[in-house]
């Protein structure tokens, strides 16, 4: 007889697919993965990479074994060298010479336990993660505009929907399940209205009545363009606007400076007039929109401005807070969004809680029982490098991620860690291009051996529960953090499971949270004595989740009442920006990064799938053909690309998918895999001034045949 299935979460997109796993043989890590019938992610669906993860969880190319300096050894020796090493770093530099490096790889509970040690304990903020790299300007669209980083949505408002607005996101590849949910909607309501806005013709495309191609970094215009569109046809909820907003006026006047013409409008954008037309008409006449965005919008100098534009429109038409209707950004990890709610950005501090507001600053380190918690931002992921690069951060302890590859100006990053005093990297996979520069490597568990929870893109809390014990030496990643603090002489880190954590975790996000302190109700204090049973089996549940909302929360801002301290939403006057780096006649074309549909980040677990490979099985750039031919490239030909901050090589893929001028390469291949494929080295370090998000989506390069 087969052993019941262990209900887990898939590790990759920010979906967050409930996954059935029937162990076949545990010893030789055999399981047989399918979609969990009953999760509300999924219903039983799973994409391609979802359901080859059984092919990823052998042990081929694990970490198992601590190591100093190339030297295998014990984990007291280790968690020692590393605590000792901090600890005499930060007595002879201070707290801000130390930095973390985490990822939304990392549970929810790895998160916090990190976040605590160093904002609430060594006293800095300098812990940053890879999800500033996908979502921050979101995130900063959400705080401005609402009060806090608060997603409006949920899947069932795309089954609700009378018109999907789908700008800078490929869901079809990049959260396939959504996008699924979405097409079955369109199959059985074909009234349903798609519209995907974006420069390429990706296979999103394949189920929209009506494409925008988009020049590259004009949506924040197109946005003030509808704004001003809606006040022209009186197409306003005036009564939403005087009863649940402030500060309409201001942008309404900047949305109407830049877009006094439709035509010119239409021009900058690079659309016909009569399409942009039709989206502006269905925007105005249909009363359920959905506006999804990803990274498009979000890896932009101006990112944070995008996403405020399309947030004003939704405001202004009152679409928000009402089945079928909001601003949606779909997060790219599994865990981003748990991530956010612990603080584990360098701008936020613990349960959507500010490190800037002494009154929060003194709440958690009562909570806490600490009095050094940190009151300043700390260095977000590009000034972290830029900080290990330039001395002033001595040690970096990276975590479940490989920013050799994946960030911007990526040489960059093996230059500053290789003259780096102390690089501590803890991963379950034993040869990244980041652990190449590591003095300390320690062994964490995997996606199979994890237990504790993830948030995905609709706020909803799922269990990663484990399926097999932990391989060799490898630990959880909150055991390892934890054991480090305690030898560093910190107390309140002796948790024995990831239940007391995610308990302690709950009881925070509610604690002094009431009126008489003046602050949200957004938590999930309901689970601040959960039981391990009762965290053993709890169901995927949607944040908030209080004593008024047991069952979780499947829609924010129903009563128009928002997190903001006067309770109203924020207009936010945009003015749009161009990219940062301007082509020229040096780097002619706009270089554009982005995700494959089979592989995932760095492909340190999707290129064990062989099935998965075969899909892209090598760097590809897209071009053009009108490019091609000036060039005279021909296809299946090897190309060079160039940019002011480096190079790479790539097979040449024609296809009219891709504007004239413009490129597109994917962001996976590291150089373990492709010696010359690393597009990261290309890519321009220019971030948005408030979010810190690079623009990974425009970068000037040239081209050449190799
Ligand atoms: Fe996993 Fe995302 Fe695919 Fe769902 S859509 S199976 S979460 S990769």
């Amino acid at each position: 007889m087969n052993p019941s299935p262990i209900k887990t979460t898939c590790p990759y997109c920010g979906v967050g697919c409930g996954i059935e796993a029937t162990l076949i043989d545990a010893e030789k890590h055999i399981v047989n993965i399918k979609g969990d019938a009953q999760h509300p992610a999924n219903f039983g669906r799973l994409c391609s990479k979802g359901a080859t993860l059984g092919d990823t969880v052998s042990l081929e190319n694990r970490l198992l074994q601590p190591e100093i300096n190339g030297q295998t050894t014990d984990w007291d020796s280790a968690l020692a060298h590393v605590a000792d090493r901090f600890s005499a770093i930060i007595a002879e530099y201070g707290p801000d010479a130390v930095g973390f490096y985490v990822s939304g790889q990392l549970l929810t509970e790895d998160y916090y336990v990190a976040n605590k040690l160093m904002k609430g304990f060594i006293g800095s903020a300098n812990i940053d993660t890879n999800s500033r790299l996908c979502m921050s300007s979101a995130v900063v669209g959400y705080k401005r505009a609402f009060g806090a980083d608060a997603v409006p949505c949920s899947y069932e408002d795309l089954e609700q929907a009378e018109l999907i607005v789908l700008v800078g996101s490929n869901a079809a590849w990049c959260h396939p399940i959504a996008f699924q949910r979405i097409r079955r909607a369109k199959e059985s309501n074909p009234s349903l209205k798609i519209v995907v806005i974006d420069p390429r013709a990706t296979s999103t495309c394949d189920i929209a009545d009506l494409h925008l191609s988009i020049k590259p970094g004009m949506d924040a215009l197109l946005f003030n363009g509808l704004l001003a569109y809606l006040a022209e046809t009186g197409s306003l909820d005036r009564d939403f606007i005087d009863r649940h907003c402030q500060d309409f006026v201001p942008a309404l006047a900047a949305a109407q400076a830049c877009a006094d013409d439709f035509d010119d409008l239409a021009t900058a954008c690079g659309l016909a007039a009569h399409d942009l037309a039709q989206l502006f008409a269905w925007f105005a006449k249909l009363k359920k929109v959905v506006t999804v965005y990803s990274q498009g919008i979000n890896q932009s100098s101006s990112g944070s401005d995008k996403c405020n534009a399309i947030i004003n429109c939704h405001l202004a038409s009152g679409k928000i807070g009402k089945p079928g209707s909001g601003p949606f950004s779909l997060t790219g990890q599994p865990n981003a969004m748990g991530g956010r709610e612990v603080g584990g950005l360098a701008n936020m501090l613990a349960a959507h809680m500010d490190l800037e507001n002494p009154l929060h600053v003194d709440r958690v380190g009562r909570f806490w029982g600490s009095d050094r918690v940190a009151n300043r931002q700390g260095l977000k992921a590009v000034e972290l490098f830029d900080a290990v690069a330039d001395g002033r951060l001595k040690a970096v302890w990276i975590m479940a991620t490989n920013p050799v590859v994946s960030m911007p100006d990526a040489d960059k990053i093996k230059r500053a860690l290789q003259q780096c005093p102390l690089v501590v990297v803890s991963d379950c996979i034993a040869n990244t291009d980041t652990l190449a520069f590591a003095h300390v490597k320690l062994p964490a568990t995997g996606w199979s051996e994890k237990d504790g929870t993830v948030t995905n893109l609709e706020r909803r809390i799922s269990r990663q529960r484990p399926l097999f014990a932990p391989s060799g030496q490898a630990r959880p990643d909150w055991w390892i953090i934890c054991q480090v603090a305690q030898r560093m002489g910190f107390a309140g880190f002796d948790y024995q499971n990831s239940a007391e954590i995610f308990r302690e975790h709950a009881a925070l996000s509610g604690f002094e949270n009431d009126s008489e302190h003046g602050i949200r109700d957004f938590d999930i204090s309901a689970f601040a004595s959960i039981e391990q049973s009762q965290f053993d089996a709890l169901p995927p549940i949607q944040w908030p989740v209080t004593a008024t909302a047991m069952h979780g929360t499947a829609r924010l801002f129903s009563d128009g009442r928002f997190y903001t301290e006067h309770g109203k939403a924020c207009f936010i006057p945009i003015n749009p920006r161009a990219p940062f780096h301007a082509t020229d006649a040096e780097y002619p074309f706009t270089l554009n990064t982005g995700r494959l549909r089979d592989q995932w980040h760095t492909m340190t677990r999707t290129a064990l799938a062989a099935k998965l490979n075969s899909h892209k099985p090598e760097p590809t750039v897209e071009i053009h053909p009108a490019d091609a031919l000036r060039l005279g490239f021909r296809q299946r030909g090897l190309a060079k690309l160039t940019s002011r901050w480096g190079d790479m090589l790539a097979r040449i893929d024609i296809t009219v998918s891709q504007q004239p001028g413009s490129l597109f390469v994917p962001m996976h291949w590291t150089g373990q895999l492709s010696s010359r494929g690393r597009v990261g080295a290309l890519v321009n370090p220019v971030v948005d001034p408030l979010s810190g998000q690079p623009e990974s989506k425009q970068t000037p390069v040239r081209i050449e045949a190799w």
